[in-house]
């Protein structure tokens, strides 16, 4: 793909965004050492998909998308926002996109209305192309359209941001952890109007730190940590990768140890918890929760209580990180 120049068509690109390499670096400040916040980063994401930047806090996802945001500076690295190198041709790879920022940064001393209508001038949308009243009615947010923002609250505040990021109708709207601290109301509010903006062909990327949200909403999930991608699949083959089930057991009897009937079992992990709980560790593609509780049964075990602890993402990088992605 050339990425020195302009796209030769008018033809919309197979790719709404191609990073290769992408590499940032916080000073050390005072005592605090360093941060290599981004080792090289790839990512391909194609037009029209509902792509997912996962990872835990930290794991770099917000200095990526500031950095496709132009709001951070990158150290190396090449960034191309719907065909456009975000260097050689900034201002059209920047009109490419719209983000709605992880923090809340709106002037209280503005109106909704106001700020879509400022934001609409800073995008050079000529006054017969806004659609600010449009996009207020989109997020909910008609009722405030003349409220001071001061007056509205965190839910409406993220809405709005939410309104900012569209008012140019960029073709890639990106969403730094939307749902962060919201209600359960308002993230389902969010969840509709992002799928919505999908199905009419916008391309989405959401970072989050909440698994459910990435599966629920993504077709395809890029796992960021530390800094690096250990895994990028389509949604329904990366789950099947990661999924791993623990069947939490409670003995009558107490154990000592692990009975050697379960140790010996090659496709259950057994452990035996400080708390006196068997935890039984399994892959559900290979091994039925019938076939654990069976394997209990051979060892003679007596389950005085049952539970199912969720595949943790914790736990789920863990083992990226160990298979090395
Ligand atoms: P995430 O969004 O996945 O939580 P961030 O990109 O915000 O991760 O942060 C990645 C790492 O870079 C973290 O260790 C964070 O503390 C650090 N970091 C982020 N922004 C800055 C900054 N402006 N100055 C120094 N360090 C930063
Ligand atoms: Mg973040």
């Amino acid at each position: 793909m050339s990425s020195s120049s302009s796209r030769a068509s008018a033809a919309p690109p197979s790719l709404a965004i191609h990073i290769r390499d992408l590499r940032k670096t916080y000073a050390s400040k005072g005592a605090q050492p360093k941060i290599h916040a981004l080792k090289g980063i790839d990512l391909d994401i194609a037009r029209g998909k509902f792509f997912g930047l996962l990872g835990p806090n930290g794991a770099g996802k917000s200095t990526c998308i500031n950095i496709l945001a132009g709001l951070v500076l990158k150290d190396a690295g090449r960034v191309n926002l719907w065909g456009f190198d975000a260097d050689a041709n900034a201002r059209q790879a920047r009109v490419s996109i719209g983000v709605m920022p992880q923090e809340i940064n709106i002037d209280p001393f503005f109106t909704p209305l106001e700020m879509l209508e400022q934001q609409a001038g800073l995008y050079g949308v000529p006054a017969a192309r806004r659609r600010s009243r449009e996009i207020l009615h989109a997020i909910g947010l008609m009722p405030q359209a003349q409220a001071y923002a001061r007056a509205l609250s965190g839910g409406m505040k993220r809405r709005l941001l939410l309104g900012k990021a569209m008012v140019h109708q960029p073709p890639i709207l990106v969403l730094d952890e939307p749902t962060a601290g919201v209600d359960i109301e308002l993230r389902q509010h969010l969840w509709e109007l992002i799928r919505a903006l999908n199905r009419q062909g916008v391309t989405i990327v959401l970072t989050t730190h909440y698994l459910e949200e990435a599966q629920a909403l993504c077709d395809e999930i890029a796992i960021i940590h530390q800094g690096e991608v250990i895994a990028c699949d389509a949604t329904e083959t990366l789950l099947q990768r990661i999924d791993q089930k623990t069947l939490l057991v409670r003995p009558q009897t107490k154990l000592s140890a692990v009975p050697p009937a379960l140790a010996r079992n090659p496709r259950l992990q057994a452990d035996l918890r400080p708390d006196g709980q068997l935890a039984l560790r399994y892959n559900p593609h290979q091994l039925s929760a019938q076939d654990a509780l069976d394997a209990l049964k051979a060892a003679t075990i007596t389950i005085a209580d049952v539970s199912v602890e969720g595949s943790e993402l914790e736990q789920v990088f863990l083992q990226l990180t160990r298979s090395g992605g």
